[in-house]
């Protein structure tokens, strides 16, 4: 855990009790500071103070007292409703802040030859695979490696801090918008699409919170900043015209005069009239598809730029085990591969698995986000048939049956898994492939994408047993 010695003597309120808020709670008092920790859920509040938190009900503080809220970030503020806490912070002029910043002036208390480097990524998509595809590079180079933020360990969780140190940082917009003193070596920008407005209210505001990743970075930083979107365009050409810093853009799928691209799968790094191949990513068995090639070039350009030998690099890209829940192929029955894409939550996600596969029998539904499928049109020509559960079925019903897209409607999981293989098999189609990438939030049916992906993962499973079970007893299952 790392101690949060720079908030020595300060009265610090926390709320939110769940893993993060507990650690920070922890990490603040390990450092001196006077705590008062809360949570609207009494069994968050008795876990806590099992765990040596000194809590304190919130509601009757004097919040005059407080220098500071940390409140978690999941907790809303302002959109679409300000939480409690978040009103009695204003009414008594108290910033509210999350672990990321106490983490970062951590950072910045120290002497910058004692400063570990910073690597940190954010975006709409992608941001969990090239967090980790990052930290396994730097590890496979040799390097220490700590991985967390908005992903698997809370910041303040991760070891204590040394000048060799390589933190890799998952920041969601949520944390960026209660960051204020983070300095990032190298600030992947993946892409921006729409997502979280109703936390944030618009676009704009998304955007702003977003590109706070890029504050108090200095002539000697890196941006990495994908340009396979309209908006990374923009915002690249933004960061180009305010110069400062060195940029370098990235894209999975078109050649780049000066950046890291992937062509047809070859990642290339461009300087000018020099351009060196510096990886096959078609051999790397968990970078399948154009996106995937982005995250590779995001994780290739943040790395290089922190001094480490190219070819490691390329070296390291390929043996990458991937991500649970992300295209992660989960079986075969005969010819039909079954991938488990429950991360994608929204159109974009989904994207990119369409794209990357043809004769598709495809899982899609839960609960909706506010684009619908029908950004995903120009992806229907690969799937054979759809299998909708959940809320959005019937709304997707009505964009399939438009777009003449094979459907139906399944309701639950198992029976779309059993319709799909049952179609899949029954084919002509060479390699089918029975894909669960919902398109919308899994809230509806499962406690979240994981135990969707379970349940799919699980189901597999069984099947792949009974097909076994039934070809050694030779008969069908
Ligand atoms: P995040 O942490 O930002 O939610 P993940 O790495 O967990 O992103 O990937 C979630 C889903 O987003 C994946 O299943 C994939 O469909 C899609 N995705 C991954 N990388 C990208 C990318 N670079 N651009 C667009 N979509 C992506």
């Amino acid at each position: 855990m790392i101690k949060a010695g720079t908030f020595k003597g300060k009265h610090i309120a926390v709320f939110g009790l769940g893993r993060t808020g507990i650690t920070a709670a922890l990490s603040l008092a390990a450092g001196g500071a006077h705590v008062y920790a809360w949570d609207d859920n009494p069994d968050a509040v008795k876990r806590a103070e099992a765990e040596g938190v000194a809590v304190a009900d919130l509601k009757f503080a004097n919040w005059a007292e407080f220098d500071e809220l940390v409140l978690s970030p999941g907790v809303p503020d302002k959109l679409p409703e300000p939480h409690w806490t978040a009103l009695k912070a204003s009414e008594n002029a108290v910033p509210i802040i999350c672990d990321i910043e106490i983490f970062a002036r951590e950072v910045m208390g120290l002497p910058e030859r004692h400063r570990p480097k910073i690597i940190a990524v954010t975006g709409t998509n992608g941001k969990s695979t090239t967090t980790t595809l990052i930290g396994h590079v730097l590890k496979a180079c040799g390097k220490d490696a700590q991985v967390g933020g908005n992903i698997g360990r809370g910041v303040l969780d991760l070891e204590s801090m040394h000048a060799g140190t390589y933190y890799v940082l998952e920041l969601s917009s949520y944390q960026l918008e209660r960051t204020n003193s983070l300095r990032a070596n190298a600030a992947v920008f993946l892409n921006l699409t729409p997502d979280h407005l109703d936390r944030h209210g618009d676009m704009d505001r998304y955007e702003a919170a977003k590109r706070r990743i890029f504050r108090n970075q200095t002539s000697e930083d890196t941006v990495v900043i994908g340009v396979d979107d309209t908006e990374g365009r923009r915002i690249c050409s933004e960061l180009k015209v305010a110069n400062g810093r060195r940029i370098v853009p990235i894209s999975g799928r078109k050649s780049l005069g000066h950046g890291v691209c992937a062509i047809k799968g070859k990642l290339y790094c461009a300087q000018g009239s020099k351009v060196v191949e510096v990886a096959n990513l078609n051999k790397a068995h968990a970078l399948e598809g154009m996106h995937n090639w982005q995250n590779a070039a995001a994780a290739y350009a943040a790395v290089s730029t922190l001094g480490i030998e190219a070819q490691s690099i390329g070296e390291a890209l390929l043996s990458f085990p991937g991500l649970a829940h992300r295209m992660e192929t989960v079986g075969e029955i005969a010819k039909v591969r079954f991938v488990n894409d429950s991360k994608a939550t929204n159109a974009n996600a989904a994207q990119q698995a369409l794209r990357s596969y043809s004769d598709i029998y495809w899982i899609a539904g839960g609960q909706a986000k506010s684009d619908g499928i029908e950004p995903l049109s120009e992806y229907f020509p690969n799937i054979r048939k759809a299998y909708l559960i959940g809320e959005a079925a019937p709304a997707f019903h009505k964009t399939l049956t438009k777009a003449k897209v094979e459907h139906k409607i399944s309701g639950q999981m198992e029976m779309a898994v059993l319709c799909a293989l049952r179609d899949a098999i029954n084919s002509d189609a060479e390699n089918p492939i029975v894909l669960l990438s919902p398109a919308c939030a899994s809230f509806d049916q499962f406690k979240n994408f994981e135990v969707r992906g379970e349940a799919f993962r699980e189901q597999v499973n069984g099947l792949m047993n009974r097909f076994e079970h039934a070809a050694r007893r030779g008969t069908a299952a």
